[in-house]
C-alpha cells in the first residue's frame, strides 16, 4: 500500500497543523509554501478550491491515498444518516486514529507505526491492519512485551493526562482503551475540516 507522507509543506498549505508535531513549521510560518510573507494570495477562492482544499486537508490529515479516501465518501453517502457525519465518523474510528486519540502515540503518523508493527492487539488479537474499523465494544491493547522498551517509557505519565473524546475509555495503568460509544455528531464537528465541502467535492 502507497503510504502518503505527510509534511509540514502540506500544513501550511492546508492553514492548520496537520502532522500534530509541537516543531511544525506551520507555527512558524502560518502561510502557504513558496507564498513570501503572510499575505498570500487573498481569500478569494472557488467553491471548488474551497471543496478540494477540504478534501485534501482531511485525506493529510488521516493520511489515507486518494482512492481509500473515495471509498470513504462513497461508504459514508451509502450509510443512514448524514453523509458529512458518517464520513467523519469512518475516519476517527480507523484504529490508527483511535490509537492516536487515545494517546498511544503522539501523531497519527507514529499511530500507524504502533499498528503496523504489530503493537496493538483488539480484543485480544494482533491487528496490524491501520485502516481496521473499530466498534463500540472492542478493547485495544497495546502489546505487553513492548510496553517494557524505551518507546513506552514515558507514556505512562503522558497517558494519565491524556485527554480521550468520549467514545474512548482509557485505562494507562493497563494501557488499554476501550470503544465505549461511536463518537457522536457534537464530537465530530470538531474536526479542522468541513466535510459537508468534502461531500460536495465528490458529489459534483
Ligand atoms: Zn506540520
Amino acid at each position: 500500500m502507497r503510504t502518503l507522507k505527510l509534511t509540514c509543506k502540506h500544513c501550511r498549505r492546508e492553514g492548520v497543523s496537520l502532522c500534530g508535531r509541537a516543531k511544525c513549521a506551520f507555527n512558524r510560518r502560518p502561510y502557504a509554501p513558496g507564498v513570501h510573507g503572510p499575505k498570500g494570495k487573498g481569500g478569494r477562492m472557488t467553491d471548488y478550491a474551497k471543496q478540494l482544499r477540504e478534501k485534501q486537508k482531511a485525506k493529510r490529515l488521516y493520511g489515507v491515498s486518494e482512492k481509500q479516501f473515495s471509498n470513504y465518501f462513497k461508504k459514508a453517502v451509502s450509510m443512514k444518516g448524514d453523509s458529512g457525519e458518517n464520513l467523519v465518523r469512518l475516519l476517527e474510528m480507523r484504529l490508527d486514529n483511535s490509537v492516536f486519540r487515545s494517546g498511544f502515540a503522539k501523531t497519527r503518523a507514529a499511530a500507524r507505526q504502533v499498528v503496523s508493527h504489530s503493537h496493538v492487539f483488539v480484543n485480544g488479537k494482533k491487528t496490524d491492519i491501520a485502516s481496521f474499523q473499530v466498534k463500540p465494544g472492542d478493547v485495544l491493547r497495546i502489546r505487553d512485551n513492548k510496553r517494557e522498551k524505551g518507546l513506552w517509557k514515558n507514556l505512562l505519565e503522558d497517558l494519565k493526562k491524556q485527554e480521550t473524546p468520549s467514545w474512548l475509555a482509557l485505562n494507562p495503568e493497563e494501557m488499554e482503551a476501550k470503544v465505549t460509544s461511536r463518537p457522536d455528531a457534537e464530537e465530530l464537528k470538531q474536526v479542522v475540516f468541513d466535510p459537508k465541502l468534502i461531500i460536495e467535492f465528490y458529489s459534483r
